[in-house]
């Protein structure tokens, strides 16, 4: 099992070691730890927050955790973002992270470019914040549309968006039409189904994302939001088994809700494929 939502928070913080330790205990190989945030997300004091110390740290951390990939989370309104893309793609980050707590998604749009054109993927917070400031309204699902027309781009949009579940299920439709029928100028999106979602909505959830009518199984990725620096075992394998139980429902009636004249649907490998299969296309290349 791969998860593809860890963050690394400013304190105290395992090493590698016992961080990998705890992940193989809950089954999680591998996956993605997302970097310490950026003075624009939040100040802190006792951390070096710029961006060539953040990345450093991440990806010296991951060097000593086989099997997960570095990502830098960047805040794409700085004014030297495009730079700081290029710099930690040359470093070897494996993707971005990006938050909008306090702008519009598309504000970022010359940094999703630039992400674009290494070649790496950007990964969205989407739905409700629980941070300390007043900003879900930035998080809305239908605020990424304009990534419809960022050319080759691969992203993905986290928490199902909770509370925003069909809102974003809506899009996806959208634009993977769109995917379909213009292929050569369009990106990718991903759903990363790290929870957010309570439980009591998230079989619902779940199943809107693979019953809603659109081809949907090699776009789905598995996550936790647990952190890097204290890995919760138990949490991991209480959604494990949650998730597991969910999909395994969904692929026992795949085509319940399929519209006359559409092509069947095949799901019998969707856990498989969300929690580890997937994770290479959307990263561009396999883990060395
Ligand atoms: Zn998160």
């Amino acid at each position: 099992m791969l998860d593809l939502h860890i963050h690394m928070h400013p304190g105290r913080k395992d090493t590698p070691e016992v961080f990998k330790e705890k992940t193989m205990a809950a089954g999680v190989t591998g996956g993605a730890v997302f970097g310490l945030h950026p003075e624009g997300y939040q100040v802190e004091s006792n951390e070096d927050q710029r961006w060539q110390a953040r990345a450093e740290q991440i990806m010296e951390f991951c060097s000593r955790a086989p099997g997960f990939r570095p990502v830098f989370w960047i805040d794409p309104t700085d004014a030297d973002a495009v730079e700081q893309v290029y710099g930690t793609a040359e470093m070897g980050v494996a993707g971005y992270k990006v938050i909008c707590n306090h702008f519009f998604p598309v504000d970022g749009l010359k940094a999703y470019q630039a992400m674009a054109e290494v070649d790496l993927p950007l990964m969205f917070h989407s739905g409700v914040l629980y941070d300390q400031k007043v900003s879900s309204d930035y998080n809305r699902p239908m605020s990424f549309e304009f990534l419809m027309d960022v050319k080759d781009l691969r992203y993905s949009l986290a928490h199902i968006s909770w509370p925003w579940s069909a809102e974003l299920v809506a899009l996806f439709g959208k634009l993977n039409c769109l995917a379909e029928r213009y292929a050569e100028n369009r990106g990718a999106m991903y759903f990363d189904i790290t929870p957010g979602t309570p439980p009591i909505y998230r079989r619902e959830a779940m199943r809107w994302i693979y019953m809603i009518g659109t081809k949907v199984k090699h776009r789905v990725l598995w996550g936790t939001d647990c952190e890097a620096n204290d890995y919760k075992t138990d949490y991991a394998l209480y959604w494990a088994k949650l998730d597991r139980e969910i999909m395994e429902e969904i692929s026992a009636d795949p085509n319940a809700y399929r519209v006359s004249g559409q092509e069947e649907y095949d799901y019998s490998d969707i856990w498989e494929l969300a929690t580890e299969k997937n994770f290479d296309p959307f990263f561009g290349k396999p883990l060395k």
